[in-house]
């Protein structure tokens, strides 16, 4: 490689940073030059989002520190447009970065789009300076034995209210959702998380979806409403308009559609990673979890080096492995899964539980340090092979 080869990498979030560092050591002897770009310095642990909001003081990591001995410059700022034809992306509309390849991981946020009222008046766990925000109001709304309601019975919904709930005892908190929460476990695990949940004193409201979020309580379908001093939003899904905007072939949600090397459909300079992507498999779609998203980084990571090189690709193989799930601190469940998220027999509960869920909730960090010096391996499965 005579000329410089640009690789550009939008979003430093779990995806975006391990493409970055196994990169750089895939390629520490070609010509090439890495860029990577965030709006925050400071990595987000959005697998920790529910504790900020409950109120805990985590760690702060700085991407530029995680960077060191990598030689992968972190420009830090928002994209604001891409241009595939010209092969550039405009950070803040003032700096314009040239590439020759594309890293697309963006990630993904809650939509409050979905139903009226929630934009305004439900809070996220988007973004830690949001969680920070919504854990002071919930201390002052403790002091008086508030109210909270977490919309949403997926694993996000129940990890949130039952941390919100062990903190703050005196608190009512409501989980809300249209089916029964942690409805993709097996019958086992799923009993566990209803005793657990009772444990907490977490009431339910099973089977009726939100049709509006006021100021003070939530609607739902019969009319009912459901108090809430607060309300948190943790379902739905929406991605950065940019790949779409651009021309860039995306499915209806504006993830982007990729080939089974997990590039662009039509720009294949593109590659897509993480919750950003839409990536279908010969047993079905991935959804956005650290879990899938880790393996696409990777992966694409290798694609890239080997390309380099002129090495021939394989499709990319992945399965799903586990749904671990924290019920607070002390407490989680772990249901065990096949490739394609069915549940095995076998789960995991109670404190041996929590400390499997910390350590796979810590783990990113120590693989993107390790990334440096190896390949690591961070696929536990490889039960299928995504399709074009
Ligand atoms: C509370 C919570 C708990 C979770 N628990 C689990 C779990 O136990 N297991 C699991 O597998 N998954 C879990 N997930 C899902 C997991 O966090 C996501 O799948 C994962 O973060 C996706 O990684 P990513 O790199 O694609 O996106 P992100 O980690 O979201 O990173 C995207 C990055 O892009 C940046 N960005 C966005 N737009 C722009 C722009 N225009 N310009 C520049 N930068 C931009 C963002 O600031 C961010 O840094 C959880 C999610 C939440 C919210």
């Amino acid at each position: 490689m005579n000329t410089e080869h640009r690789i550009v990498i939008l979003g430093a979030g779990y995806t975006g940073m391990l493409t970055a560092v196994r990169l750089a050591r895939r390629t520490r002897k070609l010509n090439v030059r890495i860029t990577i770009v965030n709006p925050s310095a400071r990595f987000t642990e959005r697998l920790r989002m529910h504790q900020i909001a409950a109120g805990q003081n985590l760690a702060e990591h700085r991407i530029a520190d995680i960077l060191t001995g990598t030689g992968v410059e972190f420009v830090q700022g928002w994209v604001t447009s891409l241009d595939p034809a010209a092969q550039h992306v405009v950070v803040d509309d003032t700096v314009t970065l040239p590439y020759d390849e594309l890293v697309y991981a963006l990630g993904s946020s809650t939509d409050t789009s979905i139903v009226p009222g929630a934009a305004d008046h439900a809070w996220t766990l988007n973004d830690p300076r949001t969680a920070h925000q919504f854990s002071e109001r919930l201390n002052v709304i403790a002091a008086h034995g508030g109210s909270v309601a977490v919309c949403g019975g997926g694993l996000t919904g129940i990890e949130a209210a039952t941390e919100i709930a062990e903190a703050n005892p005196g608190l009512r908190v409501t989980l809300i959702s249209t089916g029964e929460p942690g409805a993709m476990m097996g019958d086992k695990a799923r009993a566990y998380l209803r005793r657990a949940l009772d444990r907490l004193g977490v009431a339910r409201q099973v089977g009726q979806a939100v049709t509006k979020v006021l100021p003070d309580a939530v609607e739902l379908a019969d009319g009912a409403l459901v108090p809430a001093d607060l309300t948190l939003w943790t379902t739905g899904v929406c991605v950065s308009p940019l790949a779409a905007q651009a021309g860039i072939a995306t499915d209806a949600r504006g993830l982007i559609i990729v080939d089974a090397t997990l590039k662009s459909l039509s720009h294949p300079t593109i590659h897509a990673v993480g919750d950003a992507a839409a990536v279908r498999m010969d047993w079905g779609q991935l959804h956005g979890t650290c879990q899938s998203g880790m393996p696409t980084a990777a992966y694409t990571a290798d694609v890239i080096a080997r390309q380099l090189r002129g090495k021939p690709l394989r499709p990319f193989r992945f399965g799903y492995f586990h749904q671990p799930v924290s019920l607070g601190r002390k407490d989680a469940v772990i249901q065990f899964t096949k490739y394609d998220e069915t549940p095995r027999r076998f789960y995991l509960a109670g404190r041996v539980a929590a400390i499997y869920k910390e350590s796979v909730s810590k783990s990113p960090l120590p693989v993107f340090r390790l990334s440096k010096k190896m390949a690591v391996s961070v696929t536990p499965s490889k039960g299928g092979r995504a399709t074009a």
